[in-house]
């Protein structure tokens, strides 16, 4: 009964530390690009994206 309780323990931490890190990678992205450095115009071209110079983080 105990490991059941360690393994949902660890399963819980791992889940918290997930999600930290992707909130905190998530705030680094570029708000105009989500992140991917280009913007798809309305033929589908891409078009780089000029505020994070298309790193797709922000400057
Ligand atoms: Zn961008």
């Amino acid at each position: 009964m105990i490991r059941i309780i360690i393994v949902v323990a660890i399963v819980a931490a791992g889940y918290f530390l997930f999600t930290l890190i992707m909130s905190s990678f998530a705030s680094t992205l570029c708000t105009n690009c989500d992140g991917h450095g280009y913007w798809k115009g309305t033929r589908g071209e891409k078009n780089r994206c000029k505020t994070c110079d298309g790193t797709g983080k922000k400057p």
